[in-house]
């Protein structure tokens, strides 16, 4: 997935530098990497049953990068722990709704470590 530069908005591909501008983009492929990361944990701990834990993550995710892949975690995971209301603003994150494609502002639940 290419990483917009911030500085002239050109599309980069797994670069740590800006082919138009040169501008540093290490930090921002860091960033993305672990918010990829904490989805891939997620999605295994959801699998495994573990639904705080995995809600940790994507809100983790969340916070690191508004993507929706976080937010869809977000919202199978709240509807694993049976919380219909948060499911429901998670979903709208995840698909764009009530604010005309930006992402809508989801509960945050308190992050709960789990194994590595
Ligand atoms: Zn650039």
């Amino acid at each position: 997935m290419a990483l917009n530069c911030p500085a002239c908005r050109r599309p980069n591909e797994n670069s740590d530098t800006c082919a138009r501008c040169g501008a540093d983009l290490a930090a921002l492929q860091c960033v993305r990497a672990a918010a990829q990361a904490q989805l891939v944990r997620g999605r295994r701990l959801l699998q495994q049953g573990r639904g705080g834990e995995a809600l940790g993550c994507a809100t983790l995710s969340w916070r690191l990068k508004k993507s929706p892949a976080a937010a869809r975690l977000a919202f199978l995971a709240s509807l694993h722990l049976g919380r219909f209301d948060q499911a429901c603003r998670w979903y709208a994150a995840a698909t764009g709704g009530e604010q005309g494609g930006r992402p809508a502002n989801p509960p945050f639940a308190p992050i709960q470590p789990g194994p590595p």
